[in-house]
C-alpha cells in the first residue's frame, strides 16, 4: 500500500516519478478533464490548524473528480475529545474513506496510523517531525522554477529544530547530486543532527553561516521557514529566536538575480511585504504548485497502486 509517512523512505526515482506526475497534472489541469478519482473519496483529518494542505489536498482531489470527507480541528471535534485513540479513529475512517490525508500534532503520529489502515495514509505533517509532501511540492518548485535539481546552493534559514518542512526537504534535496545545505538559525533552533548527519551520508555539504545576508549571497534556493512557535517549552527561547532572521529588500539586494526566495508558509514577520514584488519571492508561487503535486500523489496513492 501507497503510503506517504517519511521523506526519507523516498529514492530519487521516486521524487523525479512525483515530479513528472505533477508535470502531468499541470497539463490536464490547462485542459479541465480530469477524471483519475472519480468515485473515490478522500478523508482529510487535521488535528492541527492548515490552510494549504488541507485546502490543496482537497482541491487535488476535486480535480481529480473524487471527493472529500473532511475534520478540520479533529483535536475538538472528533472522537479524540472522548478519548478516541488515533488508532481506533484511523481503523473507523478507513472504512470511510479511499485515502487519508492525516495532520497531527505528534511525531510519528502519521506512522502510527498508517500501521492500523486498511487505505493508503499520506502524512500532511506529524508535530515537529516531518511534512513529506510539502517538501515534494517544494522539490517541485525548485525544478520548475530553476530547471535543475542538482547542483544547488540552498540557504534554510530559521527554525530548522522544529520546521517539520525543512527535515523533509533535506531528505528529498540530499538524493540529488552536488547539493550544498547553508544553515542560518538562532541558537535555540539548529537544524539537529540526525538530519546534518543524514545529509552527509548522502554526499549534501552542510555549512553554517549566521550572516543572512551571506548566506542570501551564496543561495540559489533561500528557504526561509516560521519560528515555531507552537513547539517551544520555554516562551523566552522562543522570544530570543524570533525576528533575528528577516528578508527585506536589504537581504534581497545581495540575491543573485537567478535564486528564489521560498517560504512553506505562513509567515510571521520574516519575509517583508516590500519583497513580494521581487520576481524571485517564488512563495506564493510554491502553494500553487501544492495542488498539481498533491493530485499526483493521490493518483499514485489510488490508480497507480490499482494498475
Ligand atoms: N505550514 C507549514 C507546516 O505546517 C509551515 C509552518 O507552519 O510554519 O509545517
Amino acid at each position: 500500500m501507497k503510503h506517504l509517512i517519511s521523506a526519507k523512505t523516498l529514492s530519487k526515482q521516486d521524487i523525479l516519478s512525483v515530479i513528472d506526475g505533477a508535470l502531468a497534472m499541470q497539463a490536464e489541469l490547462r485542459k479541465g478533464n480530469c477524471h483519475q478519482l472519480d468515485g473515490k473519496i478522500m478523508a482529510a483529518l487535521f488535528f492541527e490548524p492548515s490552510t494549504r494542505t488541507r485546502l490543496s489536498f482537497e482541491t487535488a482531489m476535486l480535480r481529480l473528480g473524487g471527493n472529500v470527507i473532511s475534520t478540520e480541528n479533529a483535536r475538538e471535534f472528533s472522537s479524540a475529545v472522548k478519548g478516541e485513540t488515533l488508532e481506533d479513529t484511523i481503523r473507523v475512517v478507513a472504512g470511510y474513506a479511499d485515502v487519508i490525508v492525516l495532520r497531527h500534532n505528534e511525531i510519528g503520529a502519521a506512522a502510527r496510523a498508517a500501521s492500523v489502515s486498511t487505505v493508503p495514509v499520506l502524512s500532511a505533517g506529524d508535530g515537529a517531525g516531518e511534512h513529506p509532501s510539502q517538501a515534494l511540492l517544494d522539490t517541485f518548485t525548485i525544478a520548475k522554477e530553476l530547471g535543475r535539481t542538482d547542483d544547488l546552493t540552498v540557504g534554510l534559514v530559521g527554525d530548522l529544530m522544529y520546521g517539520r518542512t525543512v527535515h523533509s526537504l533535506v531528505y528529498t534535496l540530499s538524493q540529488f547530486a552536488g547539493i550544498r545545505f547553508l544553515c542560518a538559525a538562532p541558537a535555540h533552533t539548529p537544524l539537529p543532527d540526525d538530519l546534518i548527519q543524514y545529509a552527509q551520508s548522502r554526499g549534501a555539504q552542510v555549512e553554517f553561516e549566521p550572516s543572512l545576508a551571506k548566506v542570501a549571497g551564496a543561495a540559489d534556493v533561500l528557504y526561509q521557514t516560521r519560528i515555531q512557535k507552537e513547539r517551544f517549552h520555554s516562551l523566552d527561547e522562543y522570544e530570543a529566536s524570533k525576528g533575528l532572521y528577516v528578508v527585506d529588500e536589504a537581504i534581497l539586494a545581495r540575491m543573485q538575480p537567478t535564486s528564489i526566495i521560498m517560504h512553506p508558509l505562513p509567515r510571521a514577520g520574516e519575509i517583508t511585504p516590500a519583497v513580494d514584488r521581487d520576481p524571485r519571492a517564488a512563495y506564493f508561487r510554491q502553494t500553487h504548485y501544492g495542488v498539481p503535486v498533491r493530485m499526483a500523489l493521490l493518483t499514485a496513492a489510488l490508480v497507480d497502486e490499482e494498475a
